[in-house]
């Protein structure tokens, strides 16, 4: 019996039975196999010609959908909607003026042909990627593995369609036997048209495009921060109510979410903890987007108080310091009180407010725990203080309810998250204010700079100072041990761990922000241009190399000598090679660049016997180009080197460090004329004077196979 996975190739219906025959079966059949339903084959037709009326593929999905009163697409509808087809028939000729009218709209949009041929392009390499070549088929546990290095996930909303298309085509094929929805095998077409509705996010995601290219070797270096701050057992549980001094402290979770929406979870990230201060900067950003930022602060300021986070204390003009301390949040509340939602019942500002949580986390969990709220209300003389203090002070609204506004505060740190959907939050905070998962922007761009920048400058208590110096970007903290770190247009990341620290920040959480930014150039006043000992997790690490090496190859060809020092002062591996061997030292002396030559070998210390792919040494170069004076110095160059004993510098294999650097390149300014950095008129001749033809990479293209550059002691260089 035929177990069916059927596929579309053009107007024909194919079918694979379990030894991997395919079987076309063609359209213009009368009849019907049973294993070709003709109510299927109908529907092909059907749709072929719905198509050529210009829906695109959601619309004639969804309107197929309402007409025959279909909860979901039947699978023939998607894979014809998927691939597009027929949207206008290319093949007839235009006749009457109509047609031309018709022709010359079509021209306008000739971009939408080339772009599906792309994604086309793209499937196809997908499933050449990962097929069998035995079988010819594709297994999806594969394809679904290989996707979540990237950081994207099976539940993620942006392959829904592809993960619903795969539980239609197993039910379609009669459950294959042996393999679940995600773990079945797919020929071609049928691939091809499962991924379809999704292909740009999951080519973006294997071209790595992604704003973390290589999120594997990210996310193993955020293991090993994790597993270092796991054995610390610092810090002493919040014990002001008993629901927080339950809590295991060794529970430790971390969640990471990228504005690309790339994932990524260690430890107890799904247990479920108090928002507590963290919805602090949340209900702050609700008021700033309806009330602006004006109105907003005539209430409440922008400095950090310097104190407790929950000081009995106001500014000089009395008002709470800012936002993210408690007396500066209960006024936040009272602003949505009587300000955003006036007309409100207390219930339906709590509705309101959970709602716009539950959007900035992608739909992930957001939910509430009446018993810590009823502790909160029990055990809140401090905060009821702050509030009767500021209402003495006539810091709130008109119309102010306080009891109103007290239980509010409560309920929203008491609304209960845990590491997966706050990394969301702080990943949407990241973002703008759009959600990475969900692509619904909640926040406008001006609130959450505004927020970001209070939680910079206010966000972990009386630490906030230290923290902006040490880590310096923006988080909250929150008592239940919460951490909400944002490195803005990159990701969001939240840290949970309960022990706290004497100030109210959770011990492992604030290790781990600290230990991130020593190891990746995240802190805000990083550095982001030139080398450093940090890792940049953003760039892609061969298109670094490959635009460093084409910028010292050219150097070197042009004899371009301040050019080679300024590389050199950078930190630059000098000694790196393009995709066929080629070094500065070959380009420098093909081209007869003497200072150069000079420079790489006597400053740099770059070994001056490199051979290129065809074997060719720089001083064969020099030779085979005539530029004798070259071949002069490096024979004798050549010979000393090679002389033991004598009195020379030795070559440099392996890449200084930066320390190393600088202090050569120090005493090379001072010591040698040949190094100025203003060039001689020598240098200048020589710069000028080069206009033959060489052996120089001719194009950044054709050095952009330098993507696989490297030094030349490394024994792995690709290509070579
Ligand atoms: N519920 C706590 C309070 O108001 C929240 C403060 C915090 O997380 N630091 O005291």
């Amino acid at each position: 019996m035929l177990k069916g996975v059927p596929s579309l190739a053009g107007r024909n219906l194919r079918l694979l039975t379990t030894q991997g025959q395919v079987l076309v079966h063609h359209q213009h059949r009368a009849k019907a196999s049973a294993a070709e339903p003709a109510e299927l084959l109908d529907q092909e037709t059907d749709l072929s010609k719905r198509a050529k009326f210009g829906h695109t593929g959601k619309q004639l999905q969804q309107k197929i959908c309402k007409e025959k009163k279909l909860r979901a697409p039947p699978l023939l509808n998607l894979v014809f909607a998927n691939r597009k087809l027929s949207f206008y028939d290319t093949s007839s000729t235009p006749k009457t003026k109509e047609d031309n009218a018709k022709l010359s709209q079509r021209r306008h949009y000739s971009m939408r042909p080339h772009r599906e041929q792309e994604q086309r392009n793209a499937e196809d390499v997908l499933f050449d990627m990962f097929a069998s070549e035995e079988t010819g088929l594709i297994s999806m546990g594969k394809f679904l593995a290989g996707l979540k290095t990237t950081g994207i996930r099976r539940n993620d909303p942006r392959v829904r369609e592809l993960m619903d298309n795969l539980k239609k085509v197993h039910k379609l094929n009669n459950y294959e036997t042996g393999s679940s929805a995600e773990t079945q095998h797919l020929n071609r077409e049928t691939f091809k048209a499962v991924v379809a509705p999704n292909i740009v996010l999951i080519a973006k995601a294997f071209r790595q495009q992604f704003v973390i290219p290589d999120f594997t070797s990210f996310v193993k270096d955020i293991e090993d921060i994790y597993n270092r701050c796991k054995t610390n057992t610092l810090g002493k549980l919040a014990d002001y109510i008993p629901q927080l001094s339950r809590y295991n402290p060794d529970s430790w979770g971390l969640s990471i979410c990228t504005i690309d929406g790339q994932r990524f979870s260690i430890g107890d990230v799904e247990v479920p903890f108090t928002l507590q201060s963290c919805s602090k900067p949340l209900t702050y950003a609700i008021a700033l987007e309806k009330l602006g930022p004006k109105v907003v602060h005539s209430y409440v300021g922008q400095e950090p108080s310097g104190r407790n986070f929950n000081e009995l204390v106001l500014d000089q003009n009395k008002k709470p310091h800012n936002p993210m301390i408690n007396a500066g949040a209960i006024l936040t509340c009272s602003l949505m009180n009587a300000l955003v939602k006036p007309d409100m019942t207390s219930a339906e500002i709590f509705d309101y407010t959970m709602s716009w949580f539950k959007r900035l986390s992608g739909g992930e969990y957001i939910g509430f725990n009446n018993a810590v709220f009823l502790s909160e209300r029990e055990a809140a003389d401090r905060n009821y203080a702050l509030g009767f203090y500021m209402r003495e002070n006539k810091c709130f609204p008109k119309r102010t309810n306080l009891k109103e506004v007290m239980d509010f505060y409560f309920q929203c740190c008491s609304m209960e998250t845990n590491c997966e959907a706050m990394s969301v939050i702080a990943a949407s905070l990241a973002n703008g204010g759009i959600c990475p998962t969900t692509e619904e922007k909640v926040f406008r761009p001006e609130v959450i700079r505004d927020v970001l920048s209070i939680m910079h400058s206010c966000g972990t208590y009386d630490y906030s100072g230290q923290f902006a110096f040490k880590v310096g970007l923006p988080a909250k903290s929150g008592v239940s041990g919460g951490m909400m770190l944002v490195i803005p247009n990159v990701m969001g990341i939240f840290a949970w761990s309960p022990p706290l620290d004497h100030l109210g920040n959770t011990v492992r959480g604030l290790q781990f922000c600290e230990e991130l930014v020593s190891m990746f150039n995240f802190h805000r006043y990083d550095n982001l241009k030139h080398l450093s000992n940090k890792k940049d997790p953003r760039k892609h690490r061969y298109e670094t190399k490959g635009l460093s090496i084409v910028n010292l190859l050219f150097s070197a060809a042009s004899g371009d000598v301040t050019a080679l020092r300024r590389h050199r002062l950078s930190g630059m591996d000098i000694t790196l090679a393009d995709y066929d061997g080629r070094t500065a030292l070959h380009l420098a002396a093909s081209e007869g660049h003497l200072e150069c030559v000079k420079f790489l070998l006597e400053q740099c210390h770059v070994p001056h016997n490199p051979k290129d792919r065809w074997g060719n040494l720089p001083v064969d170069e020099a030779e085979n180009f005539g530029h004798s004076h070259v071949v002069e110095f490096l024979r004798s160059w050549a010979e000393k080197v090679d002389q033991p004993n004598e009195e020379c510098q030795p070559e440099a294999v392996t890449t200084k460090t930066q320390a190393d650097e600088e202090i050569c390149s120090t005493s090379d300014l001072e010591t040698s004329p040949a190094t100025s950095p203003i060039p001689t008129p020598a240098e200048s001749g020589s710069r000028a004077g080069s206009g033959r033809s060489s052996p120089v990479p001719s194009d950044a293209g054709s050095t952009a196979s330098a993507g696989s550059a490297s030094s030349i002691d490394d024994k792995t260089k690709p290509g070579l």
